[in-house]
């Protein structure tokens, strides 16, 4: 998108200078204006594997799996022929008293690889549309169950479920979602998340005392335990940093909420589908939550599609009245063909043992590169979603304050080197599941290389202003 300019002939434009001209397209979480400047969005032409393609021809290592989504790579024809030939046979079916067979057929694979009973499936179109079902269906759970006084969910600092009202209310309001748009939804409260390297109770200490989890239960208690409907929680959050909870918290997590009748809802957007190296992150310790959220790599990006998978109990007790909610395209019959042919490369090609050994790899390989520099705090990841927590001082731990500047001189360090990662800090990275030995080795060096880019940049500005 580039700034449109008044040429000869032409009506004067209406605004004026201090007024820009708005954009034609609305791009998603930027300063609009500032893309603007910059030259406009990177322009997306082509993909092909772990790669993509701008218009100048310039290829990228995609480190963001498009957003989180892109599972299996780019240009699957395996998926783009299962979608074609759904849309040939039929293009729409709604997911009322009317359906296509196809989405049923989805919900007994997702059985398959779903943890515990969690064996009701309900199909929406986005993970952000998921959050909201999830919400309202916990609500429901109570009120069906004579609880109806149970309103309260308790979220986490860190957390990010989403951009609807209710994912915007149930995130951390540190992400500004609902900055000057009103107040949060009622009864939402906030408590910490597992984040070792800046817990405020232990960071310094040898080990972790999982005060995070006891906070779940205190605000729990403060609140009244029979008026607490629900605790949601990403199982690692991904945009919040990564943060890799230790092996105790969940399981104390599930012990907590079934000691006090709540429902424990974790969305796995983000991590569902082998991004961790398991099925869902909720896998590596054994926890079958109450509801589950699944979206964004379940169709591995080629179709839009997401869910909410309910246990048994929770299934029953809302399947006997009339639940007055849901979307056009929830279950479109060419989503679930894409999400079908996904899980089938998925398995196939063992993406999620492959996802938990190239992770390894790129740990390995971000944490031998950046051990000497004196930006990486800390790198951190589980299976292929990895960060790298940028500080100005490793000792005292003090984050590095980028800025808008910095992060485009990031940026633009990553994509000098053929990459694309979430460029902020932490800086994130979470390629494809098909990545190579070589593409893993790729990204490390990339992000080492961009990162000890900024590192000497500021060495040599610091310099500068002490000569
Ligand atoms: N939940 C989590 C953990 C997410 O990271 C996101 C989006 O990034 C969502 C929910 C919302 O998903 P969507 O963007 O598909 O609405």
């Amino acid at each position: 998108m580039t700034a449109s300019r008044p040429r000869a002939g032409q009506r004067p434009a209406t605004t004026t200078k201090s007024e820009p001209s708005p954009p034609a397209v609305w791009y998603q979480g930027q300063v609009q204006a500032a893309l603007v400047r910059r030259g406009g969005p990177l322009r997306l032409v082509r993909g092909e594997g772990t790669h993509v393609w701008d218009a100048a021809g310039r290829r990228y290592l995609d480190g963001r799996s498009g957003l989180w989504a892109v599972l299996v790579g780019y240009g699957r024809s395996e998926i783009v022929d299962a979608v074609a030939a759904q849309l040939r046979t039929l293009s729409f079916a709604p997911l009322t008293d009317a359906a296509s067979p196809l989405v049923e057929t989805l919900a007994e694979r997702l059985r398959a690889v779903l943890p515990g009973d969690l064996r009701s499936i309900v199909p929406v179109p986005t993970g952000s549309e998921a959050v909201d079902t999830a919400l309202k269906f916990v609500r429901l759970y109570h009120s069906a169950g004579g609880a109806g006084r149970r309103r309260v969910i308790i979220s986490r600092e860190y957390s990010a479920h989403g951009s609807t009202y209710a994912g915007s209310s149930l995130s951390d309001p540190d992400r500004g979602l609902l900055r000057g748009m009103g107040t949060r939804l009622a009864g939402i409260r906030f408590v910490g998340a597992p984040y070792r390297y800046r817990c405020p109770h232990c960071a310094r200490l040898d080990a972790c005392t999982l005060a995070c989890a006891d906070e779940v239960e205190q605000a729990i208690v403060a609140a009244g335990a029979d008026h607490v409907a629900a605790v949601f929680a990403e199982p690692v959050p991904g945009p919040g940093g990564v943060l890799v909870p230790p092996p105790d918290y969940w399981p104390r997590l599930r012990a907590i909420c079934d000691r006090h009748g709540v429902l424990l809802v974790a969305d796995e957007v983000v991590t569902g589908f082998g991004r961790t190296g398991r099925w869902f992150a909720c896998d590596h310790w054994g926890v079958v939550p109450d509801l589950m959220i699944l979206g964004k790599g379940m169709t591995g990006g080629y179709q839009t599609l997401a869910a909410v998978a309910l246990r048994d109990r929770v299934a029953e007790r809302l399947a006997r009245r009339l639940v007055p909610h849901g979307f056009t395209y929830s279950g479109h019959p060419a989503a679930c063909a894409a999400a079908l042919a996904c899980l089938r490369i998925i398995e196939d090609e063992g993406l999620v043992e492959r996802a938990a050994a190239l992770g390894g790899r790129l740990l390995d390989g971000l944490g031998s590169r950046l051990g000497g520099c004196p930006l990486a705090g800390e790198v951190r990841g589980i299976g292929l979603m990895a960060a790298v927590e940028l500080v100005s001082d490793r000792a005292d731990r003090t984050p590095l304050s980028l800025g808008a500047r910095g992060v485009d001189r990031l940026e633009r360090e990553l994509r000098r080197r053929g990459v694309l990662a979430f460029a902020d800090n932490p800086v994130i990275v979470a390629p494809p599941l098909t990545i190579t030995d070589q593409d893993a080795d790729e990204l490390a060096e990339a992000v080492a290389g961009a990162v000890g880019a900024l590192a000497a940049r500021r060495t040599r500005s610091r310099a500068g202003s002490q000569s």
